[in-house]
Parts: C-alpha cells; sequence; structure tokens
C-alpha cells in the first residue's frame, strides 16, 4: 500500500467538513443530462453472503443507495450467492439486518442469484450455439499453466475446438451429475493471448456437488462471479453497477458477456474501496478472528463490523456522515480510524444524555456533612439540548471518586485533589482534602474531605477553584462492569506484515480492558441495551446486551478527544 495517499486525520478543520468530492455523483448528473438511462438511477448492492458486513461495506452501501435515493431512484438488495461451499443464511439474516439498520430500503426488491440459476444455464448454452463456449477437461494446475503471464501469452487448451454438438452434449451431462467435481469446466471462448488475462478463455461453469443454501441439491454446476454478476444486473435492468477498482480488470468480461449475448447493458464503474489505518477489513480475516476467537464474536466491539460499531455505541447516522466525509475516489486511499470516531463523537455529543459514572473507585468522607442526611442535586443531561431537562442525583457523606483524580504529591500543574487542595464536585460542593488514610500495605483507601455548604452549585459564591471532577453517592451507586477498548491490530496497515508473519501476530493484547466494578449513579439502573450516554470527562458509552437486570455491561464508544493525535505525536 506504499502509495496510499493519506488523508488528513484533522476532521475538525473546515476543509474536511465541506462535502467530499463524489466522481459517481458527476458521472449521473452528467447521464441525466445526456439522457442516457432516460433519467433512471437504479443501482445494487451484490453482498456475498459469506460473512458479515463491515464498515467498507457500508461504504458501498451508502454509496449504492445513497446515489439512488439522491436522484429519484431506486436500488436492489442482490445476494450474490454462487459460491454454496462459503454461503451461509446466518450471513443472509446479518446482512439484511446490517442494511436496515443502517437506514436503507429494498422494499420489495430483494435478490439473489441462485434464482438466475436457470437463466444463466439457457445463456451458458446460448455461448456454446453461438461457438463462444466450450467444455474444457484441461485439470485446474493445467490450466493455469495454459493461462501464461502478465508477459506470456497463453495456449489454447487441446478442447477448444470441439463441436457445438459435443459441447452442447457435454454441458447438458455436466448438469446431470454424470462427472466427478473438477473434472470439466466450461469456459468462454475468447483469446488465450490477451492483453488481460481474465479474457484468456475464463471458466463460466464448474462442478461442484455442494448443498446450496436455498437451491439444495438441485444443481451440482455452479456459474462463477463474471458470468454471473454482468447477467444479474442485466436482468435487473441496473443502470450504474458500482464496484470496487479490482474489478477494474474484469470490466472488459462484463462487457462481452453482454454483447455476446446481446443484452441490456448496465454500465460498470469501479471506484476506491475504503481502507482504515490500524483496521483489520478482508472478510477471511475477520472470520479467522471469530473461528480462531481472538474476539467474542461476528459483534465483538472491536471489531470493524456494523454490527461490532452497532454493538460498541455507533449510530447509523454517524456512519452515513463518515461515508459522505470520506468521499468516493478512484484512487486507493488510507483513512484515518480518527475519522470515522470524529464521526460518532459528533453525532453522540449532540444525542448523549451526561451521567456520572466513577471507573476506579476511591471513597471520600465528607466529615462535617452529617450521617443521617442525604440531598438530591440537579445535574444538567445535555449541555447541548436545552429540552433534554435535569434529573436528581443524591449526594451524602460518604462518595466516590476517581483514583486518578488525588495525588499525594502532585506534580506543580496538578489542580485536582491532593493533600490540603480544593476542587469542584460537579453539580455539588467545593471540598477539600483533609487527609489521607491508607491500608497497612501504604496503599490509599480513603479521603477525608471538608466541604463548603456556601459553595452549592448554583449558588453565587466567591470561592474559585481551578478543576471540577466528577463523583458518585456511595450509597446509592451500584456497581457495573465497564468495557474499554484499543484497536485490535497494532499495524497500520496490512503491507507492514513481516514476512513468515501472520495479522494475528499483531493484534494488540491489550484491546480490552474490563473494569469490573465500576460505580454508576442510580439513574443508570433503569437503562435498555444500545442506550448511549456521556460518562463526564471519560468518554461516550453504550448499554451492552450482557447487561442483566442487576448489572449493568458498558463499553466505551469512544473517548471525549481524539486520542490519535497524541499516538501520532509520541511515535514523531
Ligand atoms: P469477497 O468478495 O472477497 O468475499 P468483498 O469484501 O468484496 O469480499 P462482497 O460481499 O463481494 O465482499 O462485497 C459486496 C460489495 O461491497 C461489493 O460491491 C464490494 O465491492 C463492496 N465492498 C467490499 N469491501 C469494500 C470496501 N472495503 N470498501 C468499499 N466497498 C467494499
Ligand atoms: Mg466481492
Amino acid at each position: 500500500m506504499e502509495n496510499n495517499k493519506h488523508i488528513s486525520n484533522d476532521a475538525n478543520s473546515d476543509k474536511e467538513r465541506k462535502p467530499a468530492p463524489n466522481f459517481i455523483r458527476n458521472i449521473i448528473i452528467e447521464d441525466n443530462r445526456t439522457g442516457k438511462w432516460n433519467q433512471r438511477v437504479h443501482t445494487r448492492f451484490p453482498p456475498e453472503p459469506n460473512g458479515y458486513l463491515h464498515i467498507g461495506h457500508a461504504k458501498s452501501i451508502c454509496l449504492n443507495f445513497g446515489m439512488a435515493k439522491e436522484f429519484g431512484g431506486v436500488t436492489n438488495l442482490r445476494f450474490d450467492d454462487t459460491n454454496p461451499v462459503k454461503e451461509d443464511v446466518e450471513y443472509v439474516d446479518s446482512i439484511m439486518e446490517d442494511v436496515r439498520w443502517l437506514g436503507f430500503d429494498w422494499e420489495d426488491r430483494l435478490y439473489y442469484a441462485s434464482d438466475y440459476f436457470g437463466q444463466l444455464f439457457e445463456y451458458a448454452c446460448e455461448l456454446i450455439k453461438k461457438g463462444k463456449a466450450f467444455v474444457c477437461d484441461l485439470s485446474f494446475d493445467e490450466m493455469r499453466e495454459y493461462r501464461g503471464t502478465l508477459t506470456k501469452p497463453g495456449k489454447n487448451s487441446p478442447y477448444r475446438d470441439r463441436t457445438i454438438e459435443e459441447n452442447l452434449d457435454l454441458f447438458l451431462r455436466m448438469k446431470n451429475g454424470e462427472f466427478p467435481d473438477g473434472t470439466k469446466v466450461l469456459r468462454a471462448k475468447i483469446d488465450m493471448s490477451h492483453p488481460n488475462i481474465t479474457m484468456r478463455d475464463p471458466v463460466i461453469y464448474r462442478i461442484r456437488r455442494a448443498n446450496h443454501h436455498r437451491t439444495g441439491d438441485k444443481w451440482c454446476i455452479y456459474p462463477m462471479y463474471d458470468f454471473t454478476h454482468c447477467i444479474s444486473d442485466s436482468i435487473e435492468r441496473i443502470t450504474h453497477s458500482l464496484c470496487t477498482l479490482e474489478f477494474e480488470n474484469n470490466r472488459p468480461i462484463y462487457d462481452w458477456f453482454l454483447d455476446e449475448l446481446d443484452l441490456y447493458h448496465p454500465q460498470q464503474i469501479e471506484f476506491a474501496r475504503l481502507n482504515l489505518n490500524y483496521t483489520v477489513m478482508s472478510k477471511r480475516k475477520l472470520l479467522q478472528l471469530v473461528q480462531e476467537k481472538y474476539v467474542s464474536g461476528w459483534d465483538d466491539p472491536r471489531m470493524p463490523t456494523i454490527c461490532g460499531l452497532r454493538r460498541r455505541g455507533y449510530t447509523p447516522e454517524s456512519i452515513r456522515n463518515f461515508a459522505e466525509m470520506i468521499g468516493v475516489a478512484k484512487n486507493e486511499s488510507v483513512v484515518e480510524f480518527s475519522q470515522l470516531e470524529f464521526a460518532i463523537r459528533d453525532h453522540l455529543n449532540k444525542i448523549a444524555q451526561r451521567v456520572m459514572v466513577v471507573l476506579n473507585p476511591l471513597k471520600i468522607t465528607i466529615t462535617n456533612y452529617p450521617e443521617t442526611e442525604s440531598e438530591e442535586l440537579d445535574a444538567v443531561n445535555s449541555p447541548e439540548d436545552e429540552n433534554a431537562g435535569t434529573r436528581k442525583i443524591p449526594f451524602d457523606r460518604e462518595l466516590y471518586i476517581e483514583k486518578d483524580d488525588f495525588m499525594e504529591n502532585p506534580p506543580k500543574k496538578f489542580f485536582r485533589l491532593s493533600p490540603g487542595s480544593e476542587v469542584r464536585l460537579r453539580y455539588a460542593y467545593i471540598i477539600r482534602c483533609d487527609d489521607v488514610i491508607k491500608d497497612e500495605n501504604g496503599n490509599i483507601i480513603e479521603l477525608l474531605c471538608t466541604y463548603y455548604p456556601e459553595t452549592k452549585s448554583g449558588l453565587p459564591s466567591e470561592k474559585k477553584v481551578k478543576s471540577t471532577i466528577h463523583w458518585v453517592s456511595a450509597k446509592h451507586s451500584f456497581d457495573a462492569e465497564v468495557r474499554i477498548y484499543e484497536q485490535l491490530s497494532l499495524i497500520e496497515n496490512a503491507g507492514e506484515i513481516e514476512e513468515g508473519k501472520e495479522f494475528t501476530d499483531y493484534l494488540n493484547p491489550n484491546s480490552l480492558q474490563i473494569i469490573p466494578n465500576a460505580k454508576i449513579e442510580p439513574s443508570l439502573m433503569s437503562v435498555n441495551i444500545g442506550d448511549k450516554f456521556q460518562f463526564e470527562r471519560l468518554g461516550y458509552f453504550c448499554v451492552d446486551k450482557d447487561s442483566t437486570k442487576d448489572k449493568k455491561v458498558f463499553n466505551r464508544t469512544v473517548t471525549l478527544k481524539d486520542t490519535w493525535a497524541k499516538i501520532a505525536k509520541k511515535d514523531n
């Protein structure tokens, strides 16, 4: 990926906030101007159901559905299910759920390439009848040898000159299961010295006895991607067939099949796939992470899958905004992960209620606050949304604060709590630290503090302090599990993998940190799975599906500030 251009991680700058270029939008505008498709825009999203969708697919979904919507067109969801060995209904279901969750609707246009197996077979026969396809008995290895290389032309297969009658007969017998797997294929008859290797008599059909998740054992021959894809697009009257750059070499074969069969002919347009730094994005590798249990499943919040991001606390809006922000280009680039984080932070800032949670509790006792007393203070739910109102939080003699908001021997610029210093407790009072209590091993276990009643939040007060910290009532708080995540991969992109090593050798051992007993304010005991909050000063968090009535589990979605900038600085 050496020549990959980096997109700035400064997502905050005005430059990044302008709508990013999208050359496909320009093509559609031009097509509408010339009337090429009679003002029709009909796209499709064609996933292979062999894994869960990831953030790269989200780019393609937002593009296909987004462009059609923008121009009053429609989009099909089509499962490209021609390889029964790797495909499964579990994936079909998850893909539909994820596309819907992203906010897109294929209405009644749900298709399966496997629905076209009959038609595809007929088209293959038609090619044979035109003398444009033949049955070949070369083995897989022989075929590769005959194919030639980029610099060397290929050789014709010795079976290339079979008669049309013989080809038709053999192909029919392939279909009827008369030959073992792998012994024969149907190939297009194009040109074995074509400069584009994909045009050197590509395979159209192979024999494969495998149970298909939709067609069962009806077929023992299956069509190849290149043949299936263009014909499926044609059957569905697609106008703009958007695919990623690696299919640029396949465009001539896409066009060849449709031209030879004289079929309605959509236009294939290639765009650069999304690459995100520090992110594993190949389906094969993601499957490996799941199968070898490096993660808890496809929806592990560290996974770049749509369901992983959803569980982590990402919103559909944030992902759609991200897609818009990165734009669509014709050349490969690597997008920085901080851009995705910018998008979710931006959205959560607007919608997430603020609450107080202490991750690493240190007990403090307010010695001048009566033991029997307790009061309810008003806390603002969201500074970004006046309608969000306030809630009551209990305050009493014993509280928890964050361990690292206290230092016994603070450096000069430490403005939080230390012996003799004063801080404000958010929504409450200013306190002073008088004493430090330690256990027999010298560990700090408690602070004794004094509070100033006249400094109650909202009252005018002379007293000023340099810092405000969060807290919860010891008696009224509940224990919760909080999961803190770091990037799963320690390398910036797959190109950095050394020879003899695998991507799994570079997984971050600290990608998941579990805090078993964080202290949450009581309002958080009545949350639902998926609810999103800002834990003041700590980041944005989302209620995990592992939560029970008695113990809530939270995932940190993202920190409050960009931590990647810091990492980059450290590296330099
Ligand atoms: P494979 O074909 O190797 O299984 P794939 O990631 O291409 O993997 P598909 O299910 O074929 O998976 O992808 C569906 C659609 O999503 C295709 O049109 C593909 O081009 C697009 N797509 C896949 N990965 C990305 C990506 N990283 N960025 C943008 N689009 C992508
Ligand atoms: Mg693909």
